[in-house]
């Protein structure tokens, strides 16, 4: 499960300040309610597209719950910066 969380930051702040080491976990684990349960497990790699510096490698912060196992993912982006735009 990803949950994406909006915060006003740009593709290129995220990369360039190790933006993803402060990203807090929820404090309920989205699978089975439990409270405090969640640790951190790591990180993964995306690649976005930047304003300024193009293609940028991103990583996405991961949580393992101690109660159910299961693992959750938090996003925190800019909604307006980082939304693809369709052309139609
Ligand atoms: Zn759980």
């Amino acid at each position: 499960m990803q949950i994406i969380r909006a915060v006003q930051v740009s593709a290129d702040n995220y990369a360039n300040t190790s933006f993803h080491q402060g990203i807090k976990s929820p404090a309920e684990c989205p699978h089975c309610d439990a409270r405090d349960g969640l640790k951190a497990l790591g990180y993964y790699s995306r690649n976005v597209t930047g304003a300024k510096r193009g293609v940028l490698r991103i990583f996405v912060r991961r949580f393992r719950c101690r109660c159910c196992g299961r693992t959750v993912s938090i996003l925190e982006v800019d909604p307006i910066v980082w939304t693809k735009k369709r052309r139609i």
